[in-house]
Order: structure tokens, then sequence, then C-alpha cells
């Protein structure tokens, strides 16, 4: 294999154009118990501050990446947080004023924005969908009263139903529901039942997570002194299992380890990310991953506000990907999709064949029955999916 830095300069994915932009917006009307997403609570001076800075950093990633007057296309847009739909529509018209004049953006972008049942009206659906936005993806997490207030959620089970209701009577048609398990006290039943609501909405998309105490979180501090019921392990293994079956019966295909959808209603935003193509990423704490380079922006508002405020671009991190790391990226992310990971689009990425990268591992992994291959593709057999994350340990540091 020739030099890391010979082959990061010929890595063709590293030479590909971005064609999709994550914008975070980091406010929320209040914190969730659980929540370690970068996100505050602010009054409308902080957000229109933020709007400015994020209007600045957009005109930066457009002179950094493009030529001067090119209007590149984003094929997916997705607003994520935080609750973008706390920001003002006064706010949300410049960034999307914006985003028009500068890039191409037409009916065929994929354009989501991250919203909580109860944080949004007619009003608000109607400007998104006049802005461009066509998918919605709502934070609804449960269907139990107590389990809500429980995970310190502001919306109610009657804010899911309204909300689901009205973005459909408003006209979208590409709709999300999160759901979460491993709640505190949560139940088996609570679970089939949260399941059973959302699917009986006919949405085309439901992403289910299960719990995880962060640092740092009341959930965390809560945890430590005790004062935390969650379920136990197996319970939760079997929370995990019965939502795949129930989703499965209904319809739904698990076309990655969280993420369920019927046939093309997929994200293709982070299908971008599982494909392990470059993005480009907007906003205090986003991360990007263009031209061989993973950049992770400065989390602090007012840190974002001052680099900004000097024409900086706010970055924290900035790491070249070597092509090896690329490599194993493409694995380690390509395996946690039901498709598993495409030979032709590794080569065409890499240059080099999935087989000459990682043919060992490979062979390793499929003696133990632990992967299975055939012409097109690598990919975890569907009894180990829901364990996927232990075994791509085994491509690091392999190719
Ligand atoms: S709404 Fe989402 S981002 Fe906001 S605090 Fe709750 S979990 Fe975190």
């Amino acid at each position: 294999m020739n030099s890391q830095d010979e082959l990061s300069s010929v890595a063709p994915l590293h030479r590909l154009a971005p064609k999709s932009l994550y914008i975070h917006i980091p406010f929320c009307e209040s914190k969730c118990f659980y929540c370690d997403f970068n996100s505050y609570v602010a009054n409308d001076e902080v957000k229109a501050n933020y709007t400015e800075s994020l209007l600045k950093e957009l005109m930066l990633i457009h002179e950094a990446y493009f030529p001067k007057g090119d209007r590149p296309r984003i094929d997916t847009l997705f607003f994520g947080g935080g609750t973008p739909t706390v920001l003002p529509l006064a706010h949300w018209e410049q960034v999307a004023t914006f985003l028009h004049d500068r890039f191409s953006i037409d009916q065929e972008t994929e354009w989501t924005v991250e919203a909580n049942p109860g944080s949004i009206n007619d009003n608000v659906l109607g400007e998104l969908k006049q802005f461009g936005v066509n998918r919605l993806s709502f934070g609804a997490q449960t269907f139990n009263e107590t389990l809500l207030l429980a995970i310190g959620r502001l919306h109610s089970v009657r804010d899911i139903d309204k909300s689901v209701e009205r973005a459909m009577q408003i006209g979208f048609r590409r709709i999300s529901l999160d759901l979460m398990f491993g709640l505190p006290d949560q139940t088996l039943t609570d679970v089939r039942e949260s399941v059973r609501r959302a699917v009986d909405f006919g949405l085309g998309h439901i992403s289910v997570y299960g719990l995880k105490v962060e640092e740092g979180t009341p959930f965390a501090k809560w945890q430590q002194g005790g004062h935390l019921h969650l379920p136990e392990e197996d319970a939760e293994a079997a929370m995990c299992e019965e939502v795949r079956l129930l989703l499965q019966d209904a319809g739904f295909l698990q076309y990655e380890i969280s993420n369920f959808a019927r046939a093309g209603e997929e994200a293709r935003h982070n299908l971008t990310y599982w494909h392990n193509e470059p993005y480009l990423a907007a906003g205090a704490g986003a991360h990007g991953y263009v031209h061989g380079r993973r950049y992770e922006n400065v989390k602090s508002l007012l840190r974002y506000q001052q680099m900004l405020a000097g024409m900086e671009r706010p970055i924290e991190v900035d790491l070249s990907v070597t092509a090896e790391e690329a490599m194993e990226d493409s694995v380690i992310l390509g395996l946690r999709l039901r498709e598993g990971v495409n030979k032709k689009a590794f080569l065409a990425h890499h240059g080099i064949s999935l087989h000459e990268a990682f043919g060992q591992v490979i062979a390793s992994l499929k003696q133990r029955g632990l992967l299975d291959e055939d012409e097109e593709r690598i990919v975890i057999p569907g009894k180990y999916f829901s364990v996927a994350n232990e075994m791509m340990v085994h491509f690091l540091g392999n190719s």
C-alpha cells in the first residue's frame, strides 16, 4: 500500500463536492432530562444574534468550497437541534432566503426540519412549506403521558396527534417520528402502545432509540443518587426486539440500526452520513466532512458569535482523514445499513477494492457467521443486526 499521504491525495471520495448541508439550531423551549445535545433555552435577542452569525458562517462556507457566483445544487438539507422550529419565523426567512440565493434548492431537494410536537402551529407549518421544507421529523418519544413528564418533555400525547395531523393536512407528505425505549419504569406494553400509535398515523419513517444516560444530564445525576429506575438490560433488549417485530409486521424495513422506513421513504440526508459521503455543516457544535477533513464547530454560542464577528470560520477541531480512516469509516458506517457496504461504491470512493482493503477480516467474520457476502455487498446477518456496533470494531486498524 502507498503511504497515507499519497493515498489521501488520491482518495476519490475526498475529491467529491458536498451535496448535503446540515444546519444546527441550538435552541429549545426547555431541556429534557436526558439531553446532552448542544441546545439552550434562550431569549429572542440571543436567537437574533445567532441567526446573524449563522448567515456569516454560511457565506464563509460558500466562499470556501465553491467558486464565486456558483449556485451549487443541494441534494439534502437538514435543520437539526435543538428544536429548529423555536427560531422565530423572521429568522427562518432570513436563512431560507440566503440558502435559496446561494445554493440551488428545488423540489427534489430533501429538506428536513426537526420539530417538537407543540412547538409548531399552522402558521409555522405553512411558512416552512413555502420556504421549501418538505420533510418533518417530530420528536414524539413516547405516547405515555407519565413517561413524557418523567423524561422532561414539554409536549403531551395530544400535541403529538395534533401536530402530525396538522402537518399532514397542510400537505407534508414525508413525516418521521422519533420514539424512545428503555425509559424510566417503561414497560413492554408502553413500548407496544407507542409503536402502535405511531404506525396508526400511516407515516413512512420511524426512528427508535434506546435511552442512553449521558454525563452531565439530570438523568446522570439521578442515576448516581440511585433515583433513576431504568429497565434491566434484558427488558431493554426485549423492547428493542419488540419494536423491530412490530414495525416489520407493519411493513417497515429496518434500513439502519435505529431507523425504519417504508419503501422509498428512507432519510436521504442520513444516508449521506452512512454512505460516508461528504457534507457541509453550519451552526454551533455542528460537524462537517468535506475534502478529506472532518471539522467540528465551537459549541459555545458566545464563542461562535465572537469568531464570526471577525469573519473567522468557527471551527474548534479540524482533522485530516487518512485514506485508511476513510476506508474504515465507509465500512463501519455502511454496516449500520441493512443494505450493507456496496463493493462498487467502495471502489469508486477509495480507488481500492473492499477485499484488497479488508480481505482478511471479511474472511474471518464470514467464517464465524458474523458477516454475509454476495457479489455486490457485505452485510451483517439479520439476527446480529441489532448488535452490529459490537462487530464493527473488527474493522478498525485492519485495512
Ligand atoms: S427537545 Fe431535543 S434537543 Fe431539545 S432538550 Fe429535548 S432532547 Fe434535547
